[in-house]
């Protein structure tokens, strides 16, 4: 039987899913991460989120969970058989369909599945995604209806009872600092800031004070923009 105190958060070590491993610690008992390797155009990602992890793991505080085992996948098949400029050197754009040529096909799909695997094995009731509607940027795997549809295929398919939460489906981009705020005050607020990734250009050279990046790709700017409404609630993060 599933253990509803368990659970297994999708950690790329962005943001959003930062966001998510601090609330997954504040709501079960244990916690397990899982990441991937599907040949991103940079692979600071990667390098962020084991950095984090460990500033986590090291760092005093009132979590009710504790982190522990944390699995890498890799996935560099993606790469062959996918046109996304994530993966590819292309220059990111809209495409006649709406989505941005940054969407890689099925990629949530495949995450949530790998995650169920782990799931399954280890009793772990609850599959913690940073999916989100909200700040939409066209994907169709981040939309609310493809999560309840991926929780009940997973369910039906291993024939067991998994939940998956995504606590940040309807929040913007400003608020997902509060979540991170709630979690775990200042302290966490600057350990996210200094070592959560979000850049399409894998830019960790430029310092800026929401954190490492381009300053220009569409993901710096939605961080951007985030961090200065956050900033004018919360003036004591002003610099
Ligand atoms: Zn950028």
């Amino acid at each position: 039987m599933l253990d509803k105190n368990k659970s297994i958060v999708l950690f790329s070590g962005g943001q959003d899913s930062s966001a998510c491993l601090v609330w997954a610690l504040n709501n079960y008992k244990e916690v397990q991460t899982i990441g991937f390797d599907y040949g991103q155009r940079h692979n600071v990602e990667l390098k962020c989120r084991k950095a984090l992890l460990k500033k986590l793991k090291s760092m005093p505080s009132d979590f009710t969970g504790t982190l522990t085992s944390d699995y890498i996948l890799n996935l560099e098949e993606v790469k062959s058989i996918s046109t996304s400029s994530l993966l590819n050197y292309q220059d990111i754009e809209i495409l006649d369909n709406g989505i941005p040529n940054t969407f890689v096909p099925g990629r949530n799909l495949i995450f949530l599945n790998y995650a169920g695997i782990i799931a399954y094995q280890n009793n772990i009731q609850n599959i913690i995604g940073g999916m989100c509607e909200t700040d939409f940027s066209g994907y169709p795997d981040c939309r609310n209806e493809t999560i309840i549809s991926m929780e009940k295929s997973l369910s039906l398919g291993m024939d067991e009872n998994f939940k998956i939460e995504t606590p940040l489906m309807f929040k913007s981009k400003a608020d997902v600092w509060e979540v991170i705020k709630q979690a775990g005050g200042k302290k966490l607020i600057d350990i996210i800031v200094e070592e959560s990734h979000t850049c399409y250009n894998g830019n960790r050279s430029n310092r800026f004070s929401w954190g490492y990046g381009c300053n220009s790709c569409p993901a710096c700017e939605l961080r951007i923009k985030g961090w200065n409404i956050f900033v004018e609630n919360n003036p004591e993060f002003k610099i």
